[in-house]
């Protein structure tokens, strides 16, 4: 996978299916002015009815919320990558400040969680960010170093093709404060120069690097200006149709 325009929609624990499907139908049919790949990161429940309903192509693909770092066996409750890839559900997301949080997901369950859904097939959006308190103490790009070090950097140069990486700070999730372009871009030249470091120039050159933190319909393009800002992983305004089509139109 080459760098690419990707607008990443996390609809999270929202929607019912029926809603899901007239949000899906709306972002599916919409006009794009570019070429631009769009994702919806949906609730498991609803992955087999919109494949069902909604013409799943280059236009619209889907992706899980969460994967479990096993194949199969005793964990009541959690959905393994081999049952997404057997859906053919293209990509999962792994590493969302939520689930780090209130599931206490540290970077080496992320790491094998990754290991996980690569050798199952599946494509991963990977999320990094750092909290306000270490924003303000400074220490933000060492903050995402050490996440990238500790849980994405075990793969080897030729996976890195099945990853896209989500930059969002955990103080503009879901707060309406987004990062200024300077803030984000700054940030995406940093982890762009740390996958030049670790993989090498190519690698570099076709990573992917969304922004996420409260992109709305009237700050994307600024953002998706940037040089290093490849797109959006977009949380509250993927669930207003109209909203998330302008965003997939900002590029
Ligand atoms: C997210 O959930 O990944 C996200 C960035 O949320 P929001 O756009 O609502 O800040």
């Amino acid at each position: 996978m080459s760098r690419k325009n990707i607008a990443a929609g996390n609809w999270k624990m929202n929607t019912t299916i029926e809603e899901g499907i007239d949000l899906a139908q709306l972002i599916a049919g919409a006009e794009r002015s570019k070429e631009v790949i769009t994702i919806l990161g949906v609730p498991f429940t609803h992955i087999y009815p919109l494949q069902k309903k909604i013409k799943v192509s280059s236009k619209v693909l889907l992706a899980a919320q969460n994967c479990h770092h096993k194949t199969s066996g005793a964990y009541t409750g959690e959905i393994s990558p081999t049952m997404l890839a057997a859906m053919k559900v293209p990509y999962v997301i792994i590493g969302h400040s939520e689930r780090r949080e209130y599931n206490h997901e540290d970077n080496a369950l992320l790491a094998a969680k990754l290991r996980a859904a690569l050798d199952a097939g599946l494509k991963v959006i990977f999320c990094c960010g750092e909290a306000l308190d270490i924003r303000k103490a400074g220490s933000h790009v060492s903050h995402v170093k050490n996440q990238l070090v500790e849980s994405l950097f075990q793969l080897d140069a030729k996976e890195m093709k099945n990853i896209v990486i989500a930059y969002e700070p955990i103080w503009a999730i879901g707060t309406g404060e987004t990062a200024s372009p300077a803030q984000a871009q700054e940030m995406h030249a940093a982890i762009r120069s740390m996958l030049q470091i670790k993989y090498g120039k190519r690698v570099a050159e076709n990573t992917s690097i969304l922004y996420g933190g409260s992109v709305k319909g009237n700050n994307a393009k600024e953002l998706f200006s940037q040089p290093d800002v490849d797109g959006g992983l977009v949380g509250g305004a993927s669930l207003n149709g109209a909203e998330f089509v302008q965003i997939i139109n900002s590029f």
